[in-house]
């Protein structure tokens, strides 16, 4: 498998669905959980999805991944964050499940941020930049979901990573409507899913975390990613750009 052939415009394999034993050949990735929720339509894009993944494979031997994965509330960073893990095995660290995961264990750091999640604003830099340097020391290759959401966490992450000497080899901001996420948000029906929480955090984006992009695009990181299709198409895209920048390192 090259890199040329899957970025071949045509695509090399006949469009059928898959047989068990090539099932079973075929590399770890989120094929199989594609094809399972996807419509004979998006077969063909499940099975590119994971030739790129065999070729991401070969590229990314020994280069670990340090990316961040930013994008608006319901923009998929959760699940395209999960593709990414599948082919580069990077440790997925996502704000917001740990805040939830605390929240629900009620710990000390659960209680503090609850106030801040239920309303759909955001936890305070307090709570929020220990809890992530702590996380980025214990860890060497990694995809970063909803973190940072402003300038300051963004700043602040640059100077943790320069410690650290784990610069960040990619940005991957997931490109999507307001109103594709808003109708996708109310469908998912989390506790901070309601219209009013929703169209809350949709201000804090636009006001804090979208000077987010422009910040890292001024540093050669950005990759924008159109997040409005469905799941396995956007991933096909992010795992393209991934091994793109993944080969240039
Ligand atoms: P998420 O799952 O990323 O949509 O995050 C859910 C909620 O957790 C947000 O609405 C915020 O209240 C909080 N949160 C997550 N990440 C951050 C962050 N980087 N800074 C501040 N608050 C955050």
């Amino acid at each position: 498998m090259t890199i040329s052939s899957v970025l071949s415009p045509t695509p090399s394999y006949p469009v059928r669905a898959p047989r068990r034993a090539e099932a079973t050949a075929a590399p770890a990735g989120p094929a199989d959980a594609v094809s399972l929720s996807a419509g004979p339509a998006e077969v063909p894009k499940a099975r590119s999805l994971a030739a790129t993944g065999q070729a991401t494979a070969e590229a990314a031997a020994g280069a670990p991944l340090r990316m961040l994965l930013i994008g608006p509330p319901g923009s998929g960073k959760g699940t395209q964050a999960n593709i990414v893990k599948r082919f580069f095995h990077p440790d997925h660290i996502s704000t917001g499940q740990i805040l939830r995961d605390n929240i629900a264990q009620g710990t000390e750091l659960g209680k503090q941020a609850e106030p801040y999640v239920k309303q759909g604003v955001l936890v305070p830099d307090s709570i929020m930049l220990p809890m992530v340097d702590k996380r980025l020391e214990e860890t060497d290759s990694f995809v970063l979901d909803g973190f940072p959401r402003s300038k300051a966490q963004a700043e602040h992450l640059d100077a943790t990573l320069a410690r650290l000497g784990k610069p960040l080899t990619c940005v991957s901001n997931l490109d999507v409507s307001d109103a594709t996420v808003t109708k996708r948000l109310l469908e998912r029906g989390r506790p901070d899913d309601t219209p009013e929480i929703i169209a809350e955090r949709l201000r804090i984006y636009h006001d804090q975390t979208e000077p987010v992009i422009a910040h890292y695009q001024a540093q050669g990181l950005l990759d924008q990613i159109p997040a409005e299709g469905k799941v396995p198409e956007v991933g096909y895209n992010l795992i393209l750009s991934l091994n793109r920048r993944q080969r240039e390192d």
